[in-house]
């Protein structure tokens, strides 16, 4: 009988490793294509958006020919046969054959995300991120890190997002059209997740609330609770409308409007910790002495393992904050702790909800 001598394992191993090396080279030589092209499939995206793909098929049906989609846009089905086969390759859109072998294009769940009038659609945040002006801060990032200059956002833009879109109508207009296709689709989870976040609350004020898009639907899912939506006048003053919801224009490092409870929902990621400190404390002072607390709805940064699978979207975000802000960031738990802390609140409570964004209770 053989016998298996220590050098015989040493050498298994050996092997073993090399195979695994062999592998993850491998993988690699395929992997870099993913950013040699990384921004392709935005683009093709955005190009899906920009001719109207999804709302086409679904005017007609929820599903169409490769000759009545190229009829339709008025052009030949060539290039758009190969912006096709791209979006099928990624489960935006289904390619199918009839049995005479008529190419035929119909919606799946990501292609339906692009479609104007669903509740979860994306397509405005993907027009807005698609901007030059949200491109080009990317560019010079790695200054940002060494620090050879401040934001990213004002190296590439001459001033900050907010100064920015005050003075472009236009930009102020995809950011808050943008921000509404997250709240369409964050705060259901929110009224889901967290059954009894409201309970005893008569009013709520949204602090930096966009154009009211979370308000209203707040409103409309608690009859009896009443918002002030709150931001800058130039964006309050295009807010949409709805009973029981009352916009109000200010700057939050002055004041916040009083209510029972403050609302923030993807604000504080956007500053430094001192900034988020003089915001709280604003939202501190705006709050009932009673039954007051802040409602924050923000990333919370997982450990390393986590099998989240909104983690990847949350350390993504993290590096959006790095290009398009001065300061802010995604925080991990200790990180907001550390925060809470320091802006006077006493105690806080956690509830991950099925979204990038966790609800954080913070009671002064
Ligand atoms: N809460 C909304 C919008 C988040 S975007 C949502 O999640 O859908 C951040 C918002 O903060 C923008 O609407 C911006 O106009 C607002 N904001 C930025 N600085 C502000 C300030 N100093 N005072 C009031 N609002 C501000």
């Amino acid at each position: 009988m053989e016998q298996t001598t220590v050098t015989d394992l040493h050498v298994a191993d050996g092997e073993h490793e090399k195979e695994i090396e062999d592998q993850e080279e491998a993988q690699a030589d395929i992997e870099i294509w993913k950013y040699v092209f990384g921004f392709t499939e935005m683009a093709i995206v955005k190009c899906a958006i920009d001719l109207g793909l999804a709302n086409i098929i679904h005017t007609n049906g929820g599903s169409m020919s490769l000759i009545e989609l190229a009829s339709t846009l008025k052009c030949s089905p060539s290039s758009l046969y190969r912006v096709m086969r791209f979006l099928n390759h990624r489960r935006i859109f289904r390619q199918s054959r009839t049995s005479q072998g008529t190419l035929i294009y119909s919606q799946t769940p990501l292609s339906r995300r692009l479609l104007s009038h669903e509740e979860n659609n994306m397509a405005a945040f993907i027009l807005l991120e698609s901007t030059p002006v949200m491109l080009s801060p990317w560019l010079g990032l790695s200054n940002r890190v060494l620090e050879k200059s401040g934001s990213a956002f004002d190296a590439a833009n001459g001033e900050d997002v907010w100064s920015y879109s005050s003075k472009n109508v236009a930009h102020s207009k995809l950011i808050n059209d943008a921000m509404a296709c997250d709240a369409r689709v964050v705060v259901p989870q929110i009224i889901k997740g967290c059954a009894n976040l409201f309970d005893g609350v008569c009013s709520f004020v949204d602090v930096g609330g966009g154009d009211g898009t979370t308000s209203s639907m707040l409103v409309r899912s608690i009859p009896s609770i009443q918002g002030i939506n709150f931001d800058f006048p130039h964006v309050v003053s295009n807010g949409v409308l709805c009973e029981g919801v009352q916009h109000v224009g200010g700057n939050m490092f002055d004041s916040v409007p009083k209510a029972d409870v403050a609302f923030i929902m993807w604000v504080l990621h956007d500053w430094g910790d001192d900034e988020c400190i003089q915001i709280l404390k604003k939202c501190k002072e705006a709050i009932s002495k009673d039954k007051g607390k802040v409602i924050i709805v923000e990333a919370v940064i997982e450990a390393e393992d986590t099998k989240d699978e909104f983690e990847n979207a949350r350390l993504l975000l993290d590096m959006v904050m790095l290009a398009h802000t001065t300061n802010g960031k995604e925080r991990t738990l200790k990180e907001w702790s550390c925060l809470l802390n320091k802006a006077g609140f006493g105690h806080f409570n956690v509830h991950p909800i099925q979204a990038v964004q966790s609800v954080i209770e913070a009671f002064p």
